[in-house]
């Protein structure tokens, strides 16, 4: 029986510390590659991390004679292990497969059971509050937040103590509750009766029965789900605000950011929980609203010649171009080609200081992956930094849009699949899609709805 879960198992590189190059499998599509060795005999058994360059890339010179050229074209669809980006982790290998199904994938995960918490991770995407507030309970529930407990981790610092109530440990449970600060707040808004119950409960356990609505500690039942998240997400504010600015003084009380923000949200709860899924009905590109960016993405994948790439275009509220990139990756499906466009696109957008973002792209799965709608490709570290991204402190909606209004992303893509691996930046259109360009500005005449 552990064989056949086993063999089901696709491993996610992250670190690649915990992945053995050639006896586990770790491209979906290939298997084990052990079996693909061009030496003589078994190849002896290594992590998948010894097979990348010091530079943080692959070491292509050395895998060239110990695998043939068409697996080498599929290693380099996928990151290069990193020690910053976690451990490795597993997912069902039929996940990453081109016949991908949102729908089977959820099926098998919430029958196989507790791989990812399903249950838990629906009830937060399902709160009425803000994008920015689900991702950040999603990395709150998974410890991931960048506590110091988290960042003597990473390597990043030396101590894990909270600096206001030192030598205590700061984890994400300090910060959200054992915190002075946060102990504080919680005294003013759950029953009296039940604080030591509140206040003892496991970390896991205290969140998703909050979340929940479960174990009657609010004063304020029916406002709870919608203030507790948020008054989670202020206290996490208000500590990285001190840590980021520490001599920046008086530091806000959460309660007097919290409860108005919490206010706000249930007011405009109808609008925010469009914001995602939003389908534009329009068939033409548009230009950005005001002061932000229109980020266009797309990713593809030519079933004949195997070769996938990325194609990302940034333009401005006239329409003008202010950056673009193509990225070849060669082989790997259309779903995991997308999701390096959107990847790229953010972490480009983010570098160049646009803080106000629309994200466009046409592949529905890639929308729902945002969203956190949709398993897909759940373990992939790609994936995971999408959350990070999302959850940073810039203003980002994203919505589908069909092929039409995605043609000068969808040309860049084209582009790149011909050009060598890797990314090829523009900053002035390429002369090819100089048409499309001006086909998308002659169309541009109102800014679409959508936000
Ligand atoms: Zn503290």
């Amino acid at each position: 029986m552990w064989d056949e879960v086993y063999n089901s198992v696709c491993w996610n590189v992250r670190d690649g510390m915990n992945t053995d190059f050639w006896y586990d499998t770790w491209i979906a599509s290939v298997g084990p590659l052990a079996q693909y060795f061009i030496g003589v005999g078994d190849p002896a058994p290594c992590n998948v991390a010894s097979m990348a360059c010091p530079t943080g890339q692959w070491d292509f010179a050395r895998m060239s004679v110990l695998l043939p050229e068409s697996i080498l074209y599929r290693i380099s669809a996928i990151r290069p292990p990193h020690p910053l980006l976690g451990n490795d982790a597993p997912s069902w290998r039929w996940m990453d497969n081109q016949n991908f199904s949102s729908k089977v994938t959820y099926d098998r995960v919430a029958r196989e059971g507790d791989w990812i918490h399903h249950t838990d991770w629906k009830v937060i995407w399902k709160m009425v509050v803000p994008q920015r507030i689900r991702m950040f309970l999603w990395l709150a529930k998974s410890e991931k937040l960048l506590t110091n407990k988290e960042r003597v981790r990473r390597h990043l610092i030396a101590s894990p103590c909270c600096p206001i109530c030192f030598p205590a440990e700061e984890s994400v449970l300090h910060v959200l509750r054992d915190c002075v600060v946060a102990g504080n707040t919680w005294r003013k808004l759950v029953r009296p009766g039940k604080l030591v119950e509140f206040m003892a409960l496991p970390f896991n356990e205290w969140l998703v029965r909050n979340l929940r609505g479960r174990g009657g500690f609010a004063i304020d039942v029916a406002g709870w789900g919608v203030l507790f998240p948020t008054i989670c997400w202020t206290l996490w504010k208000s500590r990285c605000k001190q840590v980021m600015e520490p001599d920046s003084g008086v530091v806000s009380e959460p309660l007097l950011v919290g409860h108005p923000l919490a206010a706000a949200y249930v007011a405009s709860a109808a609008v925010d929980a469009k914001v995602g899924g939003f389908q534009v009905p329009v068939r033409r590109w548009c230009k950005p609203r005001a002061r932000w960016v229109k980020a266009n993405a797309d990713g593809a994948s030519c079933i004949r010649s195997k070769k996938a790439a990325a194609g990302c275009v940034i333009r401005d509220e006239a329409g003008s171009w202010l950056f673009g990139f193509t990225r070849s990756i060669r082989v790997c499906s259309s779903l995991l080609a997308e999701v390096w466009a959107v990847h790229n696109l953010l972490l480009h957008a983010w570098n160049r200081g646009f803080w106000c973002v629309e994200l466009e792209t046409d592949n529905m799965e890639v929308v729902e992956i945002l969203n956190s709608t949709s398993a897909a490709l759940l373990e992939n570290s790609l994936v995971n930094d999408l959350r990070e991204f999302l959850a940073r402190d810039w203003n980002v909606v994203f919505w589908h849009i069909s092929r039409e209004q995605n043609k000068v992303a969808d040309a860049l893509a084209a582009l790149g699949r011909n050009g060598p691996i890797g990314v090829a930046l523009y900053e002035h259109p390429p002369a090819s899609i100089n048409r499309i360009l001006v086909d998308d500005s002659c169309d541009m005449s109102t800014a679409c709805a959508g936000g």
